[in-house]
């Protein structure tokens, strides 16, 4: 027999597949006619279930907008979109709202943390307003997992930052969403409390088998991620399995034409 515990069953429906979401041929376009912006370009990609991608490119890339998109935050002009073997393209907001709740985890930026409630509260908030009870083991393995079990009285105002986005990172785990997507989860973080959730976020891949899909600038951050997708205007154009900081830095470099003190480097590339 198995048990929950030994199995992380991620969601209800279609928890089970290896492919957590896809983007088949995805337009986003915003404006019309000369101010036009073409945001995705017909982009195609498989995020796969129990692993962590980390999404970069340079600013306007487009990963914001492939972000919000994947997790129904947005809508697509043309093209599919999948949650397991959903397509939330053309769902209705109804049904698109209660499949993100259920469903889909979010971590962002600020920490979206009620002042007034505490640690605990703040993680069982979402499954307290959609009606679910928490699943108590479940919980006390997050909570011992982000290393919250001795503040989870305290309020978000006698926290660190570092320990703010772990309750954040704990609420979005706590629900087992099939994905959780962050965006830029450590971008208000000092390198230290950053690394303590970049660490965190990837134990509860390795632990708990989720799956985590996070935007980010940082090659640190990237370097935790099993695959480092690049955009470049509003494309995939390429990709790196678990690479090391100086690598995905490399990567970052080449994209934007060399190293700046690099003059023997032309446009295209080429070293003269
Ligand atoms: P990134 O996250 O890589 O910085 P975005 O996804 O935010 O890139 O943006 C991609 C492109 O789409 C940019 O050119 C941006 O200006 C444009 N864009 C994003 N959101 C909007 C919007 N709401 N209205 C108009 N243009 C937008």
């Amino acid at each position: 027999m198995t048990s929950a515990a030994t199995i992380p069953a991620h969601g209800g429906t279609g928890g089970r597949t290896a492919v957590a979401a896809r983007a088949r041929q995805v337009v986003k376009a915003y404006g019309t006619g000369e101010t036009r912006v073409v945001a995705l370009d017909h982009v195609d990609v498989d995020i796969d279930r129990g692993r962590f991608t980390a999404i970069m490119g340079p600013s306007g890339s487009g990963k914001s907008t492939l972000m919000h998109c994947l997790a129904g935050l947005d809508t697509v002009t043309s093209g599919q979109i999948f949650v397991a073997d959903t397509e939330i393209t053309g769902l209705k907001d109804k049904k698109l709202t209660r499949l993100r709740r259920d469903r889909i985890g979010f971590i962002f930026q600020a920490f979206n943390l009620l002042p007034t409630l505490s640690a605990l509260e703040n993680i069982t908030l979402p499954m307290d307003i959609a009606g679910r009870k928490p699943d108590r083991e479940w919980l006390s393995r997050v909570v011992d997992t982000v290393g919250l079990s001795g503040r989870l009285a305290h309020r978000p105002n006698q926290l660190s930052g570092g320990q703010q986005q772990r309750v954040a990172v704990a609420r979005a785990l706590a629900a087992r969403p099939e994905i959780i997507f962050g965006d830029e989860p450590t971008g208000n973080l000092d390198s230290r409390a950053g690394a303590e959730v970049l660490g965190f976020l990837r134990q509860s891949v390795d632990e708990l088998g989720q799956t985590i899909v996070m935007v980010t600038h940082d090659p640190v951050a990237a370097s935790y991620a099993d695959r480092v997708l690049y955009l470049a205007d509003g494309r995939i154009v390429d990709e790196m399995h678990s690479p090391t900081a100086d690598q995905v830095l490399d990567r970052m470099l080449l994209f934007s034409g060399g190293r700046p003190q690099a003059t023997d480097v032309d446009a295209s590339g080429r070293t003269s």
